[in-house]
């Protein structure tokens, strides 16, 4: 995951220095986890003219500390979900091969 993420619709219309109107964002490092924030709309390039003002309040320190720990079990348990879709697809391949080859063999054998 990035460091931040994008959405659209700022309250408020914030405009930045380059004069275009924000950008609201979310923050994901450890210790703004999910704060908002308006930035450049050129955020991602080399964060644009340096426009930054945080749109949430600070979070609370036990926020801080819970946030990341749910985080990472998120990235943990949706890589663990990949990785068992994939031997899904490998073992219905697998199955699907050996059907062939059960009816090839089927079929050979009445010859
Ligand atoms: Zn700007």
């Amino acid at each position: 995951m990035s460091a931040s993420s994008a959405t659209s619709g700022i309250p408020g219309q914030t405009s930045c220095y380059c004069n275009h109107l924000g950008v609201l964002r979310t923050s994901w490092t450890d210790s703004n986890p999910g704060r908002r924030f308006i930035g450049c709309h050129k955020w991602q390039e080399a964060h644009g003219c340096g426009f930054f003002v945080w749109f949430d309040p600070p979070m609370c320190e036990r926020s801080k500390m819970v946030i990341p720990g749910l985080l990472r079990t998120l990235r943990r348990v949706e890589d663990e979900a990949k990785r068992a879709k994939k031997m899904d697809r490998r073992f219905k391949t697998l199955l699907m091969v050996t059907w062939v080859l059960c009816a090839v063999v089927g079929i050979w054998c009445m010859i």
